[in-house]
């Protein structure tokens, strides 16, 4: 079959500037050296421009985990144009094709199942899907976004301005315009694609899959480190519509940080999180199944299958209770004190019920390490 036919405008950029971050930064630093302020800047605007992509083009445009303010709207569109990824329209309307019809190599327009390479950058390199080039269908919420349409109908001059424009004038502050659009342009640029290319290629090969495995997506702490939280891709594909990637406290997702960050200063609002309960429940059915495929090589197969089952149902039984009562202390406490008697009732029922799911939950946690063990 004959192959589509090649971007070449698309393959000087990558060339050029990946050519410029490997070759002439090197030389520029051994012939003139960078100041702190050069690299300090470099950071901080690999930092911006990325995160302006992971919570704005993805976590709010694509897929409407937050509301945003109009000023915050104006510089992630900004930050996003500044990594040369596209419009907001065409970036979201190709990642809602990819969430939907994950790892479909026809449909998907950066399906892991074509290869790392294919997935990483080889997707933008040749016309693989001239028909949707133009097709928006996907995003009609966003094109009554003015900021979006701003963005798209002057995307050429804003993503110039921010690519020459903010090293250029930083650089001429700091005395050296050469070295700053050298350092925080192209190498920042070259830095940022390569960091959320990640994303599409590794987060789909590298890593575990504890919420699902019907989708090629994997959780990856060291990749988190790098993308800017987008590491967590198992989780994000099966609730793409929660602001958090990473949900543990712990968890590296400055993206999420970022968002909450900006919600107790009142510039974002309506955070979605996915309910607690069917997160955990997608884990436990995860858990379930990899038990249930080590128990078949064992002797007594059966036999522990069934306890393993019966220990599963209780869990989710418990489970079920624990956060429906849990709702339902919480709506309580919204309501007046006169039923103050129900409502220590119902509180003594909560802690009850939450001490008999922890024990639930590690009983749990024994039976099936006991037969990971076994079948290792
Ligand atoms: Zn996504
Ligand atoms: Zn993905």
């Amino acid at each position: 079959m004959k192959k589509p036919r090649l971007l070449l405008l698309n393959i000087a950029v990558f060339v050029i500037t990946g050519l410029i971050a490997i070759l002439l930064v090197p030389i520029e630093a051994y012939l003139h050296g960078f100041d702190w302020f050069e690299i300090a800047t470099c950071i901080t605007l690999v930092y911006f421009s990325g995160m302006c992509i992971t919570a704005g083009y993805h976590r709010l445009w694509s897929h409407k985990a937050y509301e945003a303010n109009g000023i915050v709207r104006i510089i992630l569109a900004i930050g996003g144009a500044m990594t040369l990824q596209n419009s907001i329209l065409h970036w979201a309307s190709d990642h809602r094709v990819h969430h939907k019809h994950v790892d479909q190599n026809d449909i998907d327009p950066y399906s892991a199942g074509k290869g790392f390479w294919f997935s990483h950058i080889g997707w933008m390199l040749r016309e693989y899907q001239a028909h949707r080039y133009s097709d928006y269908s996907n995003c009609r919420d966003l094109q009554k976004d003015p900021i979006v349409m701003w963005q798209h109908k002057h995307y050429i001059s804003i993503m110039l301005a921010a690519n020459f424009g903010i090293p250029s004038i930083l650089g001429w502050l700091n005395g050296d315009i050469w070295g700053m659009l050298l350092l925080a342009g192209v190498f920042r640029l070259v830095v940022v694609h390569h960091l959320t290319f990640f994303i599409n290629s590794l987060a789909h090969i590298w890593g575990r899959q504890p919420y699902t495995d019907k989708n090629s997506a994997r959780d990856n702490d060291i990749l988190a480190f790098f993308t800017f939280g987008e590491g967590y891709h198992n989780f994000h594909h099966i609730f793409e519509y929660d602001y958090r990637n990473g949900i543990k406290w712990w968890q590296f997702d400055p993206t999420k940080w970022l968002i909450s960050g900006l919600y107790y200063v009142g510039l974002t609002k309506n955070l979605r999180r996915c309910p607690e309960e069917r997160i955990e429940k997608a884990r436990i059915g995860m858990q379930l199944q990899r038990s249930t495929l080590r128990v078949a090589s064992l002797s007594n197969a059966e036999e522990i299958l069934q306890k393993l089952h019966a220990e599963y149902e209780l869990l989710i039984q418990r489970m079920t209770d624990y956060y429906a009562t849990k709702k339902h202390l919480m709506e309580m406490r919204k309501q007046d004190f006169k039923r103050s008697y129900d409502k220590l009732e119902l509180h003594h029922r909560y802690k009850e019920l939450k001490l008999g799911l922890a024990l639930q939950r590690e009983k749990w946690l024994q039976i099936n390490q006991m037969l990971y063990s076994a079948a290792h």
